[in-house]
């Protein structure tokens, strides 16, 4: 049996993955914008102190995943940096004591080792049932790797926090690669350096997106796609051959993952310089935004479209969920055959829809 069944019904997961559609089956949890880097391609505005101020409290955060629906399996808790956060754990437990989730997705730029290690070890010995994938951003060799997030020696605690929790049980650690203006003409060299030399053998790979004050340079797009394609392809092919460990193939969930993120990096290498209208994406439906201040979204953007703040709806969530104002959004989103490259929101647009069903089963039955 899938392990997402462990603890959601799967007949009401199912309609509501692909019929309903009304409950949040992912949400990506901004838990702060505080970070201790400051890479060029960041999306946040660190001039602005105010970004800083009145994130969710614990107790806040206790009432709102009372309050999550009944199908939700996974969430991505993510920042700024997640671990700046010391009361991470906590924030993990309540989703873990309160909701349906069966893993927990997480991103840090690794400049923390210990915090994290802590956090792997008590989570998974606490709640057996969850997985909990740790991605770690490394977007160069050392020298330049710590130039672009600006953290001297980041380098190697990115490595130093990739070896501590290999060998915990359950603990999946990915060494991701965002292929950007800063580091495209080197992404061969890191990739087999991270393999040979380093002996990092879970490695995957998301391009640079324009997002808030970020705007990728127009001449450089090219060269970051060739880049993109390369190191994605040899992704494909390694895990394929079992030099990469990114997922077990000997096991059912781990062939549905592969096969989702092939269909991933296969659609972003198409859509990244000529953009088209493929399928319906569910953001707003299936997976959704929460930010650090309680502010809710579809996805990350459409950020102007907030749906309202669960401060002001004694964090309710499905209640912002089910308003009008999602309804409208939702509705303008199918209406507008709204596309974006958007990862999180494009492996449930691949997942929710009937006409990739086939594919992902033949890959669950490996045939
Ligand atoms: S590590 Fe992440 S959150 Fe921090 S500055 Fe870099 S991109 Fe932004
Ligand atoms: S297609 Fe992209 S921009 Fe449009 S709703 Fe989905 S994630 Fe948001």
């Amino acid at each position: 049996m899938l392990e997402i069944f462990k603890k959601v019904n799967p007949v009401s997961f199912l309609t509501n993955m692909w019929i309903t559609k009304k409950e949040p089956v992912s949400l990506v949890h901004f838990v702060t914008n505080r970070c201790n880097a400051r890479c060029s391609f960041c999306f946040i505005d660190f001039d602005n102190e105010e970004i800083f101020k009145d994130e969710l409290s614990i107790d806040e955060i206790n009432k709102l995943t009372k309050n999550l629906g009944k199908s939700l399996v996974n969430v991505n808790l993510t920042g700024g940096e997640p671990f700046a956060r010391k009361d991470l754990i906590n924030i993990a437990e309540s989703y873990c004591r309160n909701t349906s989730i069966q893993s927990i997705y997480i991103t840090t730029n690794g400049s923390l080792p210990d915090r994290v290690k802590t956090f792997a070890e008590h989570i998974t010995k606490k709640y057996p049932y969850i997985t909990l994938s740790i991605s770690i951003s490394i977007d160069d060799l050392p020298e330049n790797h710590n130039k672009i997030r600006k953290i001297k020696g980041l380098f190697d605690k990115c490595i130093e926090t990739y070896k501590l929790i290999e060998k915990i049980e359950r603990v999946i650690p990915v060494v991701q690669v965002t292929v950007s203006e800063a580091n495209y003409k080197n992404v061969k060299k890191i990739y087999f350096d991270l393999l040979n030399i380093y002996k990092v053998d879970s490695i995957k790979a998301v391009i640079v997106r324009d997002e808030g004050i970020y705007k990728t340079p127009t001449e450089d797009k090219r060269g970051i796609l060739n880049s993109y394609n390369w190191i994605t392809n040899k992704i494909i092919e390694d895990s394929k051959n079992g030099v990469l460990n990114n997922y077990d193939q000997n096991s059912a969930q781990g062939r549905l993952h592969f096969k989702k993120d092939t269909l991933m990096y296969k659609f972003i290498q198409k859509y990244y310089l000529k953009p088209f209208y493929q399928s319906h994406c569910p953001a707003g439906q299936l997976f959704g935004i929460i930010d650090s201040k309680g502010k809710i979204y579809a996805c990350e953007i459409l950020d102007k479209d907030c749906l309202g703040n669960l401060r002001d709806s004694k964090m309710n969530f499905m209640k912002i969920w089910n308003s009008e104002k999602n309804h409208k959004l939702r509705k303008f989103i199918k209406e507008s055959k709204c596309h974006c490259s958007y990862e999180c929101a494009l492996a449930f647009n691949f997942t929710s829809n009937l006409r990739y069903q086939f594919s992902f089963l033949r890959s669950y039955l490996d045939f």
